[in-house]
């Protein structure tokens, strides 16, 4: 714990800007609300600002109720977006869409063709080869052809064969070689979205996060965004990351598996308290024992630990 404490006194900013960014592919479970817990509550522990940011990158998955539902639950949970206090920090609309940022993305995707680090793809999903850790690993195979190619295609940016390194605030010290995990990423696929590597990416530099707390499924992606953020931005501060456990109690025994599976949304509508769902995300976060209905302020309350490991105050 002590070595854990020093990491985060020496990283942690001193003005905090994160975010929660709920991919808009369907209705919020108990796992997002987990995930807003850590996100919200050690936000607050450090006296930091929340963004929320709807990552509606997906356009063939997204679908506009999900996005009204998502909201309408954050609302229902006490769960709002903050507006920065603190002028060039936590830019950008609070509440914001990916969907509304085409324009910035081929900007940015632009910027990395000008110096040569994009090339179309148009590989199908089997030139993918697992590695060692089961990793799917694109060989570079159209490296090297042209901007223009017919046909439907994505774009590629070329990942540098080297470690990231990192020191996770949960996890502890990262390394982590995106050229081993996953070769060059994708930017666009071939459907024209725009990838969740790539938008999460220039978000969270646009919106100049400073501290990003997500789920443990995600700690693989840091080395890529890391990667990214080095061609886009080489002189700025890589966020401090927290990735946090997910459920614990996956099979939902003291929850019931029906918590586990239903939506938010249907929970809400049904009659279901607010209180009832954060007590739950408490419990399913190994912050209490058992399930038991709590306030927002008191759910956010269990995660006031993190206080004093803010700047040493
Ligand atoms: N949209 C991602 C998800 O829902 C999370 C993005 C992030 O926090 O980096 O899994
Ligand atoms: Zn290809």
């Amino acid at each position: 714990m002590a070595e854990l404490r020093n990491i985060i006194q020496r990283k942690i900013p001193e003005r905090v800007v994160s975010r929660f960014a709920p991919g808009i592919t369907g209705h919020l479970h108990l796992g997002h609300v987990v995930s807003a817990l850590y996100v919200f509550g050690i936000t607050r522990a450090v006296g930091g600002v929340v963004l929320l940011r709807a990552e509606d990158h997906d356009r063939t998955r997204f679908r506009s109720e999900f996005d009204d539902a998502i909201r309408d639950d954050l609302a229902w949970l006490g769960m709002v977006p903050d507006r920065s206090p603190w002028p060039g920090l936590g830019k950008l609309d609070p509440s914001l869409r990916q969907a509304n940022r085409e324009e910035r993305y081929r900007e940015k995707l632009n910027e990395l063709a000008g110096r040569g680090l994009t090339y179309p793809c148009d590989c199908p999903r089997r030139r993918l080869v697992a590695n060692d850790e089961g990793e799917l690993v694109y060989d570079g195979h159209c490296r090297g052809r042209s901007q223009e190619m017919a046909g439907d295609h994505g774009f590629r940016i070329v990942m540098p064969d080297r470690a990231f390194a990192f020191e996770d605030l949960a996890v502890g010290k990262q390394e982590q070689n995106p050229a081993r995990q996953t070769g060059d990423i994708l930017a666009r696929d071939r459907h024209d979205c725009w990838t969740y590597q790539f938008a999460c990416t220039v978000d969270d530099l646009d919106q100049e996060v400073n501290l990003v707390i997500r789920g443990e499924d995600l700690l693989p992606s840091t080395g890529r965004q890391l990667a990214l953020r080095e061609y886009f931005s080489p002189a700025a501060n890589a966020p401090v990351y927290l990735h946090h456990p997910l459920l614990t109690d996956p099979s939902g025994q003291k929850l019931g598996k029906r918590f586990m599976s239903e939506s938010i949304t249907s929970r809400r509508t049904a009659g279901i308290s607010a209180e009832t769902v954060l007590g739950e995300a408490a419990f399913a976060a190994g912050k209490i024992d058992g399930p038991r209905p709590m306030e927002l302020a008191e759910a956010l309350a269990l995660f006031s630990n993190w206080r004093h490991l803010h700047g040493g105050t």
